[in-house]
């Protein structure tokens, strides 16, 4: 979708394990699973378990700060296990303009190969 419904998304399915994923990483907060459609040899996708109305990251409240930083470390833990620790990139799409498709809070974490910036 290219607009933020707030919807249920095929990532429920996924954390409902009703959907398969490969998961590389879980805690009781955050799950870690590949992207179906990688940009790089290494392409893992960060989500909150619970959406709690972070459908994308503008609509992030003080409330949600303990689980944005929660994500944000996944993400080192993910490169860390990926072997990519010393070169990654952490990208967030936020809305339509940013091609956003899934509104469901994710990090993308990237990398295993030479990344170009900007990204464009
Ligand atoms: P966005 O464009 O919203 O930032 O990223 C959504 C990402 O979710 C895309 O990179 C897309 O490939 C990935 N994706 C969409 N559906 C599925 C799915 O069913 N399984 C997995 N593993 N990734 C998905």
């Amino acid at each position: 979708d290219t607009a933020d419904s707030g919807a249920p998304t095929i990532f429920d399915k996924i954390i409902a394990k009703e959907i398969p994923s490969t998961i590389v990483y879980e805690d009781e907060k955050v799950l870690a699973f590949r992207d179906i459609n990688p940009q790089a040899p290494v392409h893992v996708l960060i989500i909150p378990k619970i959406r709690d109305g972070l459908t994308q990251l503008g609509k992030a409240e003080l409330r949600h700060a303990d689980i944005l930083g929660h994500l944000l470390f996944a993400a080192k833990l993910v490169a860390e296990k990926e072997g990519i620790v010393d070169g990654f990139r952490v990208v967030i799409n936020n809305g339509a303009e940013a091609c956003q498709s899934v509104y469901h809070l994710h990090l993308h974490v990237i990398g295993g190969r030479q990344l170009k910036w900007p990204p464009g």
